[in-house]
């Protein structure tokens, strides 16, 4: 951080100067878990550019489709650029796949069958799934069509329990659900390893069973991904990590073909599959922003260090802390107060470059008990790649902030956060 960019941030938007000092210091400290951060970015750049290069990408992968989209070769081309940087024998990627919830539901329908467990083994799974598994009461949920659903829950220490898994996997346990992302839990994301260790606990005890990893916010945090370490197949949302913040929508399948030709025949039609589809104008920026993604992920991850570096000075507990590996985008801040937290998401608006002049409240919101404050002033509705903070306002006032395209930005929003919060500290 450079004396011009505190000059500026200090005329501009009136951060003092002992924050930016502050700002600056843990920036020093912080050079260690840059260079990894930069060693995963650059590597996985040049893995998504090979797999670009092999599949042939020109203008003509641009132009869209339209009606069916029979031979659609944008379409086509971007399912095999997927596949091949994923490691995985093939992929569907649709802008037609409405969010990370619709795409996980899509792959679970389209490999589940009445009779059939499905088996989480990270904890109960991100709360949008609760209707689509029949947690809760969902019309057309996975149990109405008689799948049964059962859990595993993580150890204390945010393990993996491997015996329980190993225990609970049976002959009829179809789909062993990973979740790589803490979501909205203050647990640690599951690592690479982790993932290959569970994966090979479950064929231990049942070959035929199928790992899944729900892989929101995880790709191109590691060199490799879930398809690459045991996994059958994932699934993950164009608006966060792959998306590079240019995809406008989407959703993505990759992983044996048998599974995603499955998944493929859900996503239309049974006989239909994946060859239908029109890609209309979407190839595009699905194309550039997955360019593009290990790039914008390196710089989220990078905000996501400055941020916890930040609030950890501050005193506050931060998850993962901010020189730990990690193997999401996520970053968890344990306020215990509600105050600082509804301040700190504030000052993440105020450091928006679209809706930077709302002033967010916490608000009720469908499927949530509590209320939830919610900071996001992105391009794309909803977008988590673009920089956000939010949580249910309940004890200990968790924020979790994720994303961020350039690291400057976050830096800003960041150091205008801790500013407003010295206030009340
Ligand atoms: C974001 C997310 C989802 C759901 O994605 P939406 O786009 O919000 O529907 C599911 N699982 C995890 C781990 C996520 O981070």
């Amino acid at each position: 951080m450079t004396e011009m960019f505190g000059k500026f941030i200090r005329e501009n938007y009136g951060v003092r100067e002992d924050i930016y000092r502050q700002g600056q210091e843990v920036e020093a400290g912080l050079e260690e878990t840059f260079k990894r951060i930069d060693a995963i970015r650059d590597y996985n750049q040049i893995k998504v550019l090979k797999a670009m290069q092999d599949v042939g990408i020109a203008e003509r992968h641009f132009g869209g489709s339209s009606g069916y989209g029979y031979d659609d070769i944008g379409r086509d081309a971007i399912d095999e650029v997927y596949a091949k940087t994923f490691g995985a024998e093939s992929a569907v990627v649709r802008s037609q796949i409405v969010s990370g919830t619709h795409c996980l539901c899509t792959a679970l329908f389209g490999v589940l069958r009445p009779g059939d467990e499905l088996l989480a083994v990270t904890g109960k799974p991100y709360d949008t799934l609760d209707t689509v598994i029949g947690i809760r009461p969902g019309n057309g949920s996975l149990k109405e069509f008689g799948v049964i659903y059962k859990q595993v829950d993580l150890k204390e220490n945010g393990e993996p329990d491997y015996d329980a898994i190993y225990e609970a996997v049976n002959p009829k346990t179809k789909v062993v659900l990973v979740q790589r992302s803490r979501g909205y839990c203050y647990r640690p994301a599951m690592t690479l390893a982790q993932i290959q260790k569970i994966s090979e606990t479950v064929k231990n005890k049942n070959k035929s069973t199928l790992v899944f990893t729900d892989n929101c916010y995880g790709e191109f945090v590691d060199v490799k991904e879930p398809t690459q370490c045991g996994a059958d197949f994932m699934a993950g949302s164009l608006i966060k990590n792959p998306g590079g913040g240019l995809a406008l929508s989407g959703g993505y399948i990759a992983g044996r073909e048998d599974i995603v030709d499955m998944c493929g025949e859900r996503i239309t039609a049974p006989g239909l599959g994946k060859h239908l589809g029109a890609s209309q104008f979407a190839c595009r920026n699905i194309l550039q922003g997955f360019y593009f993604a290990p790039h914008i992920v390196a710089e989220s991850l990078k905000g996501a260090a400055f941020a916890s570096a930040m609030v950890e000075r501050a005193g506050i507990e931060t998850s993962p802390k901010s020189t730990d590996v990690r193997s999401d985008i996520v970053q968890c801040i344990k306020f215990n107060d509600p105050e600082l937290m509804k301040t700190f998401c504030r000052a993440i608006q105020a450091g928006a470059p679209v809706d930077s002049f709302v002033i967010p409240e916490a608000a009720e919101l469908p499927g949530y008990d509590d209320k939830v404050i919610m900071a996001a002033g992105a391009f794309v509705q909803g977008s988590s790649i673009e920089l956000s903070a939010d949580g249910p306002m309940r004890e200990p006032y968790i924020a979790y902030m994720q994303g961020g395209l350039t690291y400057a930005n976050v830096k800003l929003a960041v150091l205008i956060a801790m500013q407003e919060i010295s206030k009340l500290m």
